[in-house]
Parts: C-alpha cells; structure tokens; sequence
C-alpha cells in the first residue's frame, strides 16, 4: 500500500491539473498547465478540445515522471477524472476527430433561444425533468446549435457517426484502450436531456432539441469502469480509470457530503454551494437546481446547488477598484480589527441577485453608514455580505428540504437539517469570514486541511472503485482539519439578519 498512490485529472476551465494522493488521501504532486480560451465574438466562449486532451495528458505524465522520481516502485492504482461541466464537444466516432470547436458553459451563443423558452410553458416541463432551469449555460441548446450550424454534421449525426460528450466523454473516449463513449450521471444531469427521475435520456427532450439518440453517450455511475487507460507511460497504461464527476459534485463527495443535509460552499470569485439530499429530488421552491450527487454503490443520491454571484470577487473589487486593499488576505486582518461595521450592511448585487432573491436588476449598495463608519468596516461589511449570501442559500436548501420531507408525509421523520458546512476554495482561507460564517449560520463550519476536493472527490470516486479505499477513508477527518464554532447570541444573530433582509429590500424592487 505504501507505493500506492491515485490520480487524479481536473479538467477544469482555464486549466488542466493533474494530482497524485497518497493512501492517506494526501497530496504528493501537483501539475498544472493553462490552455487558450477563444472569443470569436462577443459573449462567445470556446476551447480546442485538442488544448483540453494535450494539456490533460502532458499534466498526468508529468506527474508520472515526478512520482517515478520520487518513488521508483510507487504505482498508480486508479485514476479519477473531474471536469468543467456543461461544455459540449462532438468528434468523428471512426477518427476521433473533433468535428466543432468546443463551445464552453459560459458562451452565450443561444442566450436569445433560451430566454424564449423561459417564458414558455415547456419551460416548466423542462425545469420537472431535468432538475435545471432552461439556460444557455446547459449543454442541450449549445449541441443543437452545433447540429443547426456545422456543415453536414446532423447527416454525419444521424448516421451514427458522430459521438456526443461533454468534457469527462471527451477525456475518457481518447484515454481509454475500450475507446469508451460514456458520461457520468453527474455530468449528465447538467445537459438538460437527462431525465434526473428516471435516469435516462429523455427521448422528449431530445426531440425538442432534435438531438439523435445514437450520439449520446452511455450513462454511468460516478464510481464505475470506464476502461483502462492507454497513455504511452508504463506507469499509467493499464490502469482502470473509475471515477467521474462534474467538478461541484466531485467536491461535494470530495468534503465527504455523502447523507441528505449535509452541505459545501466552494469560496472562490463567486460561490457554489451544494446539498445532499439523499434518495430524493427535491423540488426547489427558491429556483435552486436539482441535480444528481456524485455517489457510490445503486442508490442515486440528489442534491440542490445554488451559487452567489459575488463571493471572493467582492474581495477582489476591494483591492483592485477601490485600492483599500494590497491583497485579499489583508482583509483578515482589517475586519479584525474593529468588532463591528456600525450597523451598516454592503449589497454586493453588482450584477443583479441570485437565490433566493432572483432580481437581476437589483445593483450594489452601501446601506446604514453613520458618521463614524471608516474603511476598516467597509471591508469587515464586505466579508460579511459574502457569510449573508451564503446563509440565504443555505437556509433556501434548508427549507426545500424540510418541504420535500412534509410534502411526502415524512414530516414525522424530520427533515435533516445542516450540522456543519464544510468549506472550500480561495476565500476559506479567511478565518473572520469563516468565524462570521458560523456565528451568521450558528452552525459549524468545517475546512479540512486539503481544499483540494473537487481533485480529491474524482480521486475517491476511482479508489473505491479498485478497493483502494473504503468508505470510512472518504469520511474520515484530518487531524488538521479546522473546526469554526458558531459564538453569537442567538438575539444578535436574529438582528443582524434582521439589518441584512432590511438592506436587501432597499436594492430590490420586490418586497423580502
Ligand atoms: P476561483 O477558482 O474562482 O478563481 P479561488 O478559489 O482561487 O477562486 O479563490 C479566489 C478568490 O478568493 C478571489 O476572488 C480572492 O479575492 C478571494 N480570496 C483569496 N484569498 C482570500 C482571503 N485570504 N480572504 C478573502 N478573500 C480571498
């Protein structure tokens, strides 16, 4: 076991990573290549999926050639793959020739299509089958796009000569010796053709968005076999890659987020919260997504996702906009060193408000300033507006849950509530904004020592697979794992969100 080691490939979108883990679930190596991202026009976003593969194997053989070096009898038991989700690649099946540039998750090209179908009543039907709300963002519209507008391609489709995948497809159709044309369910349920209920493609779906059947790839389980893989390395030819997941779903797993209510929030420009909601789809009545978790074994688990649009970026507006700040790790400090903002709350709805508020016209404010107010409580108000954001998603989360529970006569049978948010990404660096976190939440909040978990989930995914580990291995804590305990007044709690719905109503045309 000592010579053992997982890897993992993080496809992500500005970058291809590649991470070794060790049995304790510890980093030993990390390799990291950046790849061009194209604008052919406005609110367009592509990759060469050629970029994507290249970046992706050069990263893992590196990181081969490292641990080789390091450890000459270290072997490489499974391999795990996570991704950038959504983003659509369609390649020749006999060739493996990319057939279309890849259009990206953030590329608005079918904005306009998508906003029509927002006020149409099949939105609705959509919204019912596939957990998503109708968005440009999802893969369904971008791959009609490509058949509507790529010369021959929907004969070449039609004829089953062309396959369909997003990232993780793409990734294990070229690593693989089986050539394997398969997704995992967590990436599948972002396409918007993925029936999340009965756990198909949904014929309906892939007639209103004219898609043949025969391009899609087969659906898997998160932690199944998906070939073993035939890079030209001796260390990794051969190795059974057995892990998949879309890269929000592989830090949920990653944080060890396995039963219903238990959740992760990711820090990072903006923020992603995720939770389990165990074996049922829970309906969100708060517009939140219903998706699939990444689990293990036959039972499918679901969870809601939710995201805040200004996170760590409201940090990054402080530092390069307004000058206050010379890094965004100064901010600790700063908002430390006064105890409060003298009642005044920042807004950050810079572009507009997500869950559970949705008023994209809503914009930024600054509310409740007195005489005194100095610099030192902007920044404190501005952590503390990212630890507001994230409380209204996750007591949204919250109430869905609990409804889902009552609507099904399971009211006896409480509803999990959330013990303990576990954290992530840049930001969590930040203990005030964890410690206000927690006091805002008056739950614990949890960072473990390795933020690495979306890495780290795909990594767990593929050593449960081989038997590498076991359940408890991805539970387990870390001694250095950072426990930040809620230490407010239930009476000062119940204020200060009191001072923040208040300062919301004011940006928002809608009364909260
Ligand atoms: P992304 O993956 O979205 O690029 P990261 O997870 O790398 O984001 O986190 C970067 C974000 O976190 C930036 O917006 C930055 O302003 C913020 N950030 C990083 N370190 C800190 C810190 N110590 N305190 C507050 N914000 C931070």
């Amino acid at each position: 076991m000592s010579n053992c080691y997982v890897m993992a490939l993080d496809q992500g979108t500005t970058s291809s990573r590649c991470i070794l883990f060790d049995a304790d679930k510890k980093i030993v190596w990390t390799e990291q290549e950046e790849f061009p991202q194209h604008f052919p026009k406005a609110g367009w976003v592509e990759h060469d999926p050629m970029d994507i593969l290249h970046s992706s194997l050069r990263v893992m053989h590196a990181c081969a050639v490292r641990l080789r070096e390091f450890d000459p009898q270290a072997q490489v038991r499974a391999i795990g793959i996570t991704n950038q989700r959504e983003t659509v690649v369609v390649w020749d099946r006999a060739t493996g020739k990319p057939l279309a540039p890849a259009i990206v998750w953030q590329c608005r090209r079918t904005a306009d299509a998508m906003e029509a179908l927002k006020a149409d009543p099949y939105g609705e039907v959509i919204r019912q089958k596939t957990g998503l709300i109708p968005d440009a963002y999802f893969s369904a519209s971008k791959l009609a796009w490509l058949l509507e507008n790529v010369p021959g391609l929907r004969a070449e489709a039609e004829a089953g000569r062309v396959c369909f995948g997003t990232i993780d497809s793409w990734l294990v159709y070229n690593l693989t010796k089986e050539k394997t044309h398969a997704t995992d369910m967590t990436n599948a349920s972002r396409t918007m053709l993925f029936n999340i209920h009965t756990l198909r493609w949904d014929e309906e779906l892939l007639e209103y968005f004219k898609i043949p059947k025969v391009m899609l790839p087969e659906v898997k389980k998160s932690c199944d076999f998906y070939g073993t893989c035939t890079i030209a390395d001796m260390m990794l030819n051969g190795v059974v890659i057995g892990g998949v997941a879309g890269d929000q779903q592989s830090a949920l797993f990653g944080q060890g987020c396995l039963d219903a209510g238990q959740a992760k929030n990711t820090y990072g420009t903006g923020c992603f919260l995720l939770m389990n909601t165990g074996s049922k789809a829970v309906d969100s009545q708060h517009r939140l997504l219903t998706t699939i978790a990444a689990s293990v074994g036959d039972k499918v688990q679901y969870a809601l996702e939710g995201s805040v649009f200004m996170g760590g970026a409201c940090v990054q507006w402080l530092r390069d906009s307004l000058g206050i700040l010379k890094t965004a790790a100064e901010s600790e400090e700063i908002a430390a060193s006064v105890t409060d903002t003298l009642g005044a709350y920042l807004v950050p709805a810079f572009t507009g408000l997500g869950a559970p508020y949705w008023d994209p016209y809503a914009r930024g404010a600054l509310v409740g300033m007195t005489r005194g107010f100095r610099k030192e409580h902007l920044v404190r108000a501005t952590l503390e507006s990212i630890a507001y954001q994230v409380q209204d998603v996750v007591k949204a989360m919250e109430q869905d849950l609990k409804q889902a529970f009552a609507a099904e006569g399971d009211a006896s049978q409480n509803a999990p509530g959330l013990s303990a948010l576990k954290v992530d990404g840049g930001a969590s660096a930040n203990r005030f904004l964890m410690q206000f976190q927690a006091d805002i939440l008056g739950r614990s909040v949890v960072r473990p020592a390795c933020i690495e978990t979306t890495a780290l989930g795909a990594a767990l995914l593929a050593g449960l697979f081989v038997g590498f580990w076991d359940m408890e291995a991805v539970t387990s804590q870390d001694a250095t794992t950072v426990t930040f305990e809620p230490r407010m007044e239930e009476a000062e709690r119940t204020e200060k969100l009191a001072g923040w719905k208040a300062a919301v109503s004011s940006v928002i045309a809608r009364p909260v």
